[in-house]
């Protein structure tokens, strides 16, 4: 029998403007499996008891004409909500209760959406794995001590486990797509400036992007349109013509011109990873899309870029939480042993590595030798896409070099675990947007994804080829509730 909790958002959404289901009803069901699904360790704030008060009032006076009519979400602990707990899953934020709406949220609740409560991420949304937070690891429901992935990893656990019918991740680095991938679920990063930054929790403000956390390419659409806005509010948000992604979402790619970069062929590749590129490229193929070599020559420089540009923006970006203005303080004998105390407590391993490499590379005697041509190295790598696109549409590259491992497997290796982000990180440098696709399992059935990675303000574009990839490739994520 088909539960509430196994449909789609668009799903959800027919049935209860079809009046057959009512939105207490599914955010019952929401909150009643989620209840169930502790184990998981995805919510670090529930919202249930007021998410079902809202969800009755919305049915006493139901606006069908919304976009979300009723619909619960929940989203990840990085956007800020008014007068609800804001951790960004750290010590130094575990009683931050936000006075203002994050725009990105507000889009969502404008549309008739319902917070079901905030979840889990990397401290900061720093790391891949989701063992950087301070609220715990969370567990893949894909299977037993395997990471969801990170920094989204509550997002990408709570939506493949149906604990909610979409949410929303952010991502900096590959924080929508790797989670994504890990989970078998679909992630969009949009192009820098098309969802509005303000009042999300800031980890490195020229990569910083939040996004859409679906279960098909179809709800993916619908929540982009959701969420993406100008925003008079985030002076890096652009004003341009948004589409109705969904409604002009089409699975007809006849004659786009698909991009494949040799450059991703990376050494030490699994096999795996390799034979589903390959079978992408036979899916985009059988979809009437052609299929064109490129280079992106500079790919190669793209992690160690990201590894500078990102810490260094963070270390700034975190000098705010010294203890006084808000958040966790610890009490020190003077002003400088207090800040000290503080920062020292309240921030995690993790989270002081990147403010110790940033501090480092913007220190005068080191910023021209790192700082700065990681910056110079960054436009190199939007110059890439730049020219590759004089020739393609859009590019076809796997998500992530792996598929998700296994809790602590890479904790102490702080290199192997920056490995993860090799296919992700040029996109975010080059401000494009980018979708990860479920496309296959590898040996133990374990999801795979495919990204496509398109032009500046082309989210129509990766849509429809994941679209219409989506139906030839047919992936059905196996969740056995083994947790429950
Ligand atoms: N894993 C990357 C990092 O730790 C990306 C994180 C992100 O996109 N927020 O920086």
């Amino acid at each position: 029998m088909t539960e509430i909790t196994d449909l789609t958002l668009n799903e959800i959404v027919t049935n209860i403007k079809k009046k057959k289901i009512s939105s207490t009803e599914v955010t019952k069901s929401f909150v009643e499996r989620s209840e169930k699904s502790k184990k998981l360790n995805v919510y670090i704030t529930e919202n249930f008891s007021s998410a079902i008060e809202q969800a009755k009032k919305f049915d006493e006076n139901p606006n069908y004409e919304l976009k979300l009519p009723g619909i619960p979400i929940a989203v990840k602990d990085l956007f800020c909500t008014d007068g609800i707990k804001t951790t960004a899953g750290s010590k130094i934020l575990n009683n931050f209760i936000p006075t203002y709406e994050s725009t990105v949220t507000q889009n969502i609740w404008d549309q008739g959406g319902i917070l079901l409560g905030k979840l889990n991420c990397d401290e900061f949304a720093m790391g891949s794995s989701n063992e950087t937070s301070f609220f715990g690891n969370v567990q893949n429901p894909i299977g037993e001590n395997l990471v969801p992935g990170g920094s989204s990893g509550g997002s990408s656990a709570a939506l493949a486990a149906n604990l909610t019918p979409v949410t929303i991740g952010t991502d900096t680095g590959g924080s929508i797509r790797q989670p994504a991938s890990f989970t078998g679920t679909v992630g969009l990063k949009p192009t820098y400036g098309s969802c509005s930054r303000f009042g999300i929790v800031a980890f490195a403000s020229s990569l910083d992007q939040a996004g859409p956390m679906t279960k098909n390419v179809k709800d993916c659409a619908t929540l982009l349109e959701v969420i993406s806005s100008f925003d008079k509010k985030d002076s890096t948000s652009i004003d341009f013509k948004r589409n109705n992604y969904s409604s002009e979402l089409t699975k007809n790619i006849k004659g786009k011109k698909i991009g494949i970069p040799k450059e991703y062929r990376v050494d030490g590749m699994p096999l795996e990873i390799e034979s589903l590129w390959s079978k992408g490229i036979e899916y985009i193929k059988n979809c009437g899309a052609e299929i064109i070599d490129i280079s992106l020559p500079h790919t190669k420089y793209a992690l160690p870029t990201y590894y500078i540009v990102a810490p260094a923006e963070a270390s700034s970006n975190l000098a705010r939480y010294d203890g006084v203005k808000y958040g966790f303080r610890s009490l020190g004998e003077n002003l400088i042993d207090m800040y000290e105390k503080t920062r020292s407590e309240g921030f995690g391993e993790e989270v002081k590595r990147r403010i110790m490499i940033g501090t480092y590379v913007l220190s005068s005697g080191y910023y021209d030798a790192y700082y700065l041509k990681a910056q110079k190295v960054r436009q190199l790598i939007k110059k890439d896409f730049d020219d590759a696109y004089k020739k393609v549409d859009a590019i076809l590259t796997p998500s992530t070099p792996s598929s998700a491992f296994k809790i602590a497997e890479k904790t102490n290796d702080p290199v192997s675990m920056y490995l993860n982000d090799i296919f992700t990180v040029p996109v975010n440098l080059a401000g494009l947007p980018g979708i990860s696709l479920p496309a296959g399992v590898d040996k133990n059935g374990y999801p795979l994804g495919l990204q496509i990675i398109g032009k500046p303000f082309d989210e129509q574009s990766i849509l429809n080829i994941a679209y219409s990839m989506e139906e030839k490739i047919n992936f059905k994520n196996k969740i056995t509730n083994w947790w429950m």
